[in-house]
Parts: C-alpha cells; sequence; structure tokens
C-alpha cells in the first residue's frame, strides 16, 4: 500500500532503509555450490531411525529452554574445555546477534577484517552500532599494523575473526590473531564456522585471555537447515549473553535432531573428509584453467579470480549449464573479478569443471 510510505520513511532507522535484504537466490535444480554446504544426505537406515526418534517428540510442549541433552553433547562433540560455558543459538547469525544486543551503546563499534562475513556488518546496523571494516592485504592475509591500529584508535566494544575467513578460505596467521587478543579490550570473537575443514582452533585456549570467545555452528558440517550454532567461552561474558538469548531459541525439532546427528559423528566426519579431499583436487584443477587465480583454502569453498571484467560471464556461463555458484565481483574491492566455489561431490565438481573449461 503506497500510502505506508510516508509512515515508513518516518520510523523505520534511515540505516535500514539503506540496506538491502540478504539475498539468497532460488537454486532450482541446480548443482548448488554456492552456499557451503555439505551436499551429502544420511544413509536410508540413518534417516528411518531419526523419523522413529522424531515420533516421540512432543511438538504440543515447549523446548527444553537450556537445551540441556543437546549442550553435554555439543560439549563433547566441539571439545569445549572443561570450566567453559556453552550458548546456542538459531544459527550462529543469532549468536552474532546476540552479542551485537548485549554490547551496543551509542558509538560503540563492532570492527572486522574486510572483505569478511557480511551479517558482521549488517547485524552491527541492526544493532545500531558503528563499523569499522579494516581491508586485508592483496594477498587476503590480515593487516596487523592496520588492525591494531584500528583496535587502539576506535576501542571496538566487538571484533569478529573468521578463522578461517569467508569469503576468501584462507586462516589469518594464528599470531596475528594472538597479537589482536592481546592489544583489544574488546570482546574477541573467533568464528570457527568452516573448523570441520580447518581442522585448527582456538577452542583449547579458551580461557588463557580474558576477552576470547570461540564461536562454532553445525551448518557446514551437513546440518545447515537444523540452525544450530554454538558460542564457547568464559562464564561471565556467556552468562550475559545468555540473558538477551530469546527463551525458546532451540526448537524442539533441531534439539532432538542435532542429538540424533551427533550420535552418528562417523557420517559426517566421513563425509568431511571426502569434501577435504575434493577441496585439494579442485584446488589443483581450477589453477591449471587458464586466466584463473586460486586462493588457498583451509574451508570446503575456494575463492577464484578470473580474467578482468569476465566474473559476471563465467558465472551467468555456469548457470546455463546448471551450476549455481556465487558471483562476489560485485562487491568491488579486493573481491572484484572473484568468484566463490562451494567444494561438491566429485560427480558435481566434474560438471563444474567441464563447464569452466568451455567458458574461461
Ligand atoms: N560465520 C561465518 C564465517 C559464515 O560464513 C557463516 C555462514 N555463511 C556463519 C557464521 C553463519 O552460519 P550459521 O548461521 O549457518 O550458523
Amino acid at each position: 500500500m503506497d500510502n505506508c510510505q510516508p509512515l515508513v520513511e518516518r520510523w523505520v532507522r534511515p540505516e535500514i532503509r539503506a540496506i538491502s535484504a540478504y539475498h539468497v537466490p532460488d537454486p532450482g535444480k541446480m548443482i548448488k555450490l554456492d552456499a557451503m554446504e555439505n551436499p551429502y544426505t544420511w544413509p536410508e537406515a540413518m534417516v528411518q531411525e531419526w523419523l522413529e526418534r522424531l515420533r516421540h517428540v512432543g511438538v504440543n510442549r515447549y523446548p527444553d529452554p537450556a537445551a540441556c541433552a543437546l549442550s553435554e553433547q555439543l560439549r563433547v562433540a566441539m571439545d569445549v574445555p572443561e570450566g567453559m560455558e556453552l550458548l546456542l543459538g538459531n544459527g550462529s547469525d543469532e549468536i552474532i546477534q546476540i552479542m551485537a544486543m548485549a554490547l551496543a551503546a551509542p558509538g560503540r563499534a563492532v570492527l572486522a577484517p574486510e572483505p569478511g562475513f557480511v551479517m558482521y556488518k549488517m547485524i552491527a546496523t541492526f544493532c545500531g552500532m558503528d563499523y569499522i571494516g579494516v581491508p586485508l592485504k592483496a594477498d587476503f592475509s590480515l593487516d596487523l599494523p592496520a588492525m591494531l591500529a584500528q583496535i587502539e584508535q576506535r576501542q571496538p566494544a566487538l571484533i569478529f575473526l573468521a578463522w578461517p575467513n569467508n569469503p576468501t578460505g584462507n586462516l589469518f596467521a594464528a599470531e596475528d590473531v594472538e597479537a589482536i587478543l592481546r592489544v583489544a579490550q574488546g570482546l574477541v570473537v573467533v568464528d570457527e564456522a568452516y573448523h570441520a575443514f580447518a581442522q585448527q582452533s582456538f577452542m583449547r585456549r579458551l580461557g588463557e585471555f580474558p576477552n576470547l570467545v570461540v564461536m562454532r555452528t553445525v551448518s557446514k558440517l551437513g546440518l545447515a537447515g537444523l540452525r544450530l550454532g554454538l558460542l564457547a567461552g568464559p562464564v561471565a561474558w556467556l552468562r550475559e549473553f545468555d540473558k538477551v538469548r530469546l527463551p525458546y531459541n532451540i526448537n524442539v525439532l533441531t534439539q532432538v535432531s542435532a542429538a540424533f546427528a551427533l550420535e552418528h559423528h562417523a557420517v559426517f566426519e566421513e563425509q568431511t573428509a571426502l569434501l577435504r579431499e575434493q577441496r585439494t583436487r579442485l584446488l589443483c584443477d581450477l589453477a591449471a584453467l587458464p586466466g584463473m587465480t586460486v586462493y588457498p583454502s583451509a574451508a570446503n569453498f575456494i575463492l577464484v579470480r578470473v580474467q578482468v571484467g569476465r566474473a559476471p560471464a563465467i558465472f551467468d556461463g555456469l548457470k546455463a549449464r546448471g551450476v549455481l555458484i556465487k558471483n562476489l565481483s560485485a562487491a568491488g574491492g579486493l573481491l572484484t573479478d572473484c568468484l566463490r566455489i562451494t567444494v561438491g561431490k566429485p560427480e558435481e565438481n566434474d560438471v563444474l569443471l567441464a563447464a569452466l573449461r568451455q567458458l574461461v
């Protein structure tokens, strides 16, 4: 209704009106290599067992607000050190939001390297915080002097370091992360969304720094549809964040299904190992394509740079051949001419590579 517009303009904050909604393209029947999902489904016997478990779920009741049983399993699965607290979110996106809501105040800032995960900036904006994006170096490593200078000057309340970084795929040097932890007075979130593919972690270092928390998700592991993320860290921080969390944020189907999936962790370990093998293969085969620069990856996706101005044509050409990837070129800056490719099953990667050979 057009007559709403003046009211919308009067009441919705200008910074919210200025941003575009997070866009998720419709994949149709395309091979989906755009969103860092695990492409594998479950063995039929496991599906049957899961459905049987769901038969006994009481959807008429609210879920356990603290998701106690699931939390205990996650502690073990994610190797959370003794004495550290755990907070669960409806995806790690919600945990980012919870932390920002708890720390937001006029003039306070969120800081993250750029290019980085877009939700850090969006959520900072939603919560009325300033956002400081510190450019990475041309090879996508951290510009440590620039990071430290901004941290000392602006004293951000919240710093996000995606480890490995999305969309670049690299792991920042651990010494650089440590240097940031030592200098920052605000909270430093090491976001280990891609841990299953990086197999390196700050989890065991919790407690060593008063400002360190570690965030994980089960999304990339193979449970993106369940929406479950977790934050591990000192009780003093997490006790406060827990007050901001909505009471029943982890629904009963997610609690039961994630607990079931964690009992079958070997299935996911096997799947992620296959994807790590395919990552090695793709890194090699993509690098052999003419005009393509391939960046190192510790995640389940690979960032490539194509010839100047060719990214839209290659992206569209892949779509026409039934393969959906992510075109990052429009973001500009260091991502100009860049495409991000999620590692798929061997046969999906075959289709991708055959299509790319026609296009580059
Ligand atoms: N952190 C990083 C670095 C990500 O790339 C993503 C998803 N792309 C997330 C967090 C959010 O994951 P989820 O909400 O699915 O847990």
